[in-house]
């Protein structure tokens, strides 16, 4: 597991180093012996080796690059907040599943924004247009932030930008578990820190390269102890032998970690669940099977039912009848271990 990413190559957009944090970034790197080589752009990064996809995945995967985000807005990032709030892009995990497979296609690497500052002041200025509203950023949206963390500091500063914001919230989710220095972050409950939770058995097949559930759980206790509103998205769901003990030990375990490092008068009420099935596309099939030839994910169409999608491409779910077994376990799980929880939807 490799709970501290530490890249084998860097790469840095030449005009990363007009920002204080650019240049820290590459002088570091250059310290510890990693060779550091400029790029044009962190769009478009040549000399990532591999002869295969799944080889140059790899290698993506294990390859950062130092970038400045030039767009001058957010997307969309509807239904889960307003705004995504772009401070990386890809991430060092290699999950079988990870529907980044598809989005970032061949650029998997990992790549870090430096204007953390004009990011947050296009932050400032999208909240300004909603007010009296409160404005909500997700900053998960094509990443998992964390394993970058060390490096950066972003979000450690974000979250303290969002700490000062009345009408600004930030939420964001992890599979990782350096959480060390957010913890004194001064986030003054605006700052929503989910962890994305899957049993055992789904870890340990389909998550390659990410800390076990066990870690996680224990990294979600300290979160809730630095008293930040907290969450758990459990997803994906699968279906297997013996699929109903797995995840109720997850509850479980879960419920009792939260039990023991809950603030006094913190309650389930608290914490938001969120419950996603797995589907897969066609097009995800594919790029999971070029990246991963013997996966043993469960795709085949034939156990699934077709559902049309937007943009005129649809995804394989579970069947009717299945979907609403999971459905009425979880609620039931739920239930029963977080019994005041916001579960915010079961897809
Ligand atoms: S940790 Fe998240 S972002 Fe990273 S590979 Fe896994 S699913 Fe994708």
């Amino acid at each position: 597991m490799s709970n501290n990413f530490i890249p084998v190559r860097v790469f840095y957009e030449p005009g990363a180093l007009e920002y204080p944090l650019g240049r820290t970034l590459v002088e570091r790197f250059r310290h510890m012996g990693i060779v550091v080589t400029p790029t044009s752009s962190h769009n478009r990064v040549t000399g990532i080796p591999g002869k295969t996809i799944a080889a140059q995945y790899r290698e993506a995967k294990r390859s950062l690059v130092i970038g400045v985000r030039r767009s001058v807005t957010f997307q969309s990032c509807k239904p889960s907040a307003h705004y995504q709030l772009p401070l990386v892009t890809s991430c060092p995990g290699m999950c079988e599943y990870c529907y980044l497979a598809t989005t970032l296609g061949k650029k998997p690497y990992v790549r870090v924004y430096v204007n953390i500052v004009e990011i947050l002041g296009i932050a400032s200025k999208l909240i300004q247009e909603r007010l009296p509203e409160i404005t909500q950023f997700e900053g998960a949206a094509t990443s998992d932030p964390l394993p970058v963390e060390r490096y950066t500091g972003a979000l450690k500063q974000v979250i303290e930008f969002f700490g000062r914001e009345a009408n600004g919230r930030f939420r964001f989710v992890t599979k990782y578990t350096d959480v060390d220095s957010l913890l004194a972050a001064k986030h003054e409950g605006h700052t929503r820190f989910r962890f994305s939770l899957n049993c055992d058995e789904v870890v340990d097949k389909f998550e390659h390269n990410t800390p076990s559930l066990e870690e996680r759980i224990i990294a979600a206790g300290k979160v809730l102890k630095a008293d930040y509103p907290l969450g758990f998205i459990i997803a994906p769901i699968f279906r297997f032998q013996g699929w109903q003990d797995a995840y109720r030990r997850l509850m479980e375990r879960s419920a009792d970690e939260l039990a023991k490092r809950a603030p006094v008068g913190w309650s389930s009420e608290q914490l938001s669940l969120e419950f996603i099935s797995h589907r897969f596309t066609l097009k995800a099939k594919a790029n999971i099977l070029d990246v991963f030839p013997n996966s043993t994910l469960p795709m085949k169409e034939e156990e699934r039912k077709f559902k049309y999608g937007q943009f005129g491409y649809g995804k394989y779910v579970y069947p009717p009848e299945e979907l609403e077994e999971l459905r009425a376990f979880f609620h039931d799980q739920a239930k029963c271990y977080f019994p005041l929880a916001h579960v915010e939807y079961f897809i």
